[in-house]
């Protein structure tokens, strides 16, 4: 038998034309591209965990409830008694099963356009139908446009990342409360980015029969853990964690998590220090005459003069700091670049690198 006839036989096109998801070589540059926390650990506090991490019971299964981290996690959230928690691997892993839901329902996800690539990644990878939700000039929701959509696709599912990626901004409260209240699917309100704004909707998933909240530990220093959290009414939680891979947390992760949120103080000196970061990024681009948007997320967006986001991106690239060109990817992000707060000598190399280059 052909092993090339058996895979164009048991693959299906689509993933045969399609392509593994892409993460750019960072090897040797100053990555801004991700919004990862650019700080690490103390170094005393690196080895106490080494410590945790030493003894964790890697012949056993872990624990599928994650008991240890539950009531950290619950205190350095201030989630209410009233909701309940589902973990995934990654908040990637929680909106592959959130949409995985549809299949069976037959019902579509919808999420704002431009938005996070990965709600339309799998999505198209179910084959459960995807829309759009356009924005506005402001980047903010076009109520009018959103609830046509809504009306004329019946979604079962719909995201909004709340700031917004890879625009930055937050979503006016009053427009996002009009969408939960004249839809009929579950709306996830996305707090990837909950550390750098002090927006906060956990009390809809409270009080909104149709809100569950998402969030993750990648953008404040634990995207290597890979650790994402579903924050809802517990009927809700209660049937996703009936799809949910009994061991998705593994025990590595699960010592880590505990023992970041022991010193959770550390994690919030670097979020505000981001967030401090942010400001001076921000202003300094400005001083140079760039356009750089508003934002309330561990990045900027940045327009760079007409037709010139691949060629700075380039020589960015060339000058050692990796940011990820938005241009091409939608047209309301053309000319543009999306740059991660960094540490402080990170902003500077990336300024030098601006001042070097735009005064040849
Ligand atoms: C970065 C990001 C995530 C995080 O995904 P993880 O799988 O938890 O690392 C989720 N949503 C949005 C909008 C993001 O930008």
């Amino acid at each position: 038998m052909n092993r090339q006839a058996l895979i164009k036989a048991l693959i299906p096109q689509s993933v045969r034309d399609g392509d593994a998801y892409k993460v750019a070589d960072a090897t040797g540059l100053i990555k801004l591209d991700a919004m990862e926390n650019p700080f690490v650990w103390p170094e005393a506090l690196q080895h106490a965990l080494g410590e945790q991490l030493a003894r964790a019971a890697l012949n056993r299964y872990p624990d599928p409830q994650a008991t240890e981290v539950r009531q950290p996690l619950r205190d350095w959230m201030q989630i209410p008694e009233s909701l309940e928690m589902l973990f995934g691997n990654g908040s990637d892993e929680i909106i592959a099963l959130l949409i995985s839901n549809c299949i069976a329902t037959g019902r579509a996800v919808c999420a704002p356009d431009p938005s996070f690539v990965m709600f339309k990644v799998l999505a198209n990878q179910y084959r459960v139908p995807f829309y759009g939700l356009p924005l506005d000039d402001a980047h903010d929701i076009d109520l009018d446009r959103w609830l046509a959509v809504i009306e004329d696709t019946r979604p079962g599912l719909i995201f909004v990342p709340q700031p917004n990626n890879p625009t930055g901004n937050l979503f006016e409260t009053e427009r996002l409360k009009r969408v939960v209240e004249r839809t009929e699917a579950l709306v996830v309100i996305d707090e990837a980015y909950t550390a750098f704004t002090d927006a906060n909707y956990l009390n809809w998933a409270a009080d909104a029969p149709n809100v569950v909240i998402m969030r993750t530990l990648s953008k404040v220093g634990l995207a290597g853990s890979r650790f994402g959290l579903l924050i809802g009414h517990p009927d809700w939680i209660d049937e996703f964690d009936k799809i949910r891979l009994p061991y998705n947390i593994n025990a590595l992760t699960q010592v880590a998590v505990r023992f970041a949120l022991e010193h959770a103080d550390v994690l919030e000196s670097q979020s505000a220090a981001i967030r401090d970061e942010r400001s001076r990024l921000s202003e300094a681009l400005r001083v140079r005459q760039l356009v750089v948007w508003p934002s309330e997320a561990n990045f900027v967006v940045m327009q760079t003069p007409p037709s010139q986001a691949r060629v700075w991106f380039e020589k960015l690239k060339a000058h050692g700091v990796l940011v990820k060109c938005l241009d091409g990817t939608h047209p309301s992000l053309a000319d543009t670049l999306r740059v991660t707060v960094g540490a402080p000598h990170e902003t500077d190399a990336l300024l030098n690198a601006l001042d070097q280059f735009t005064a040849d």
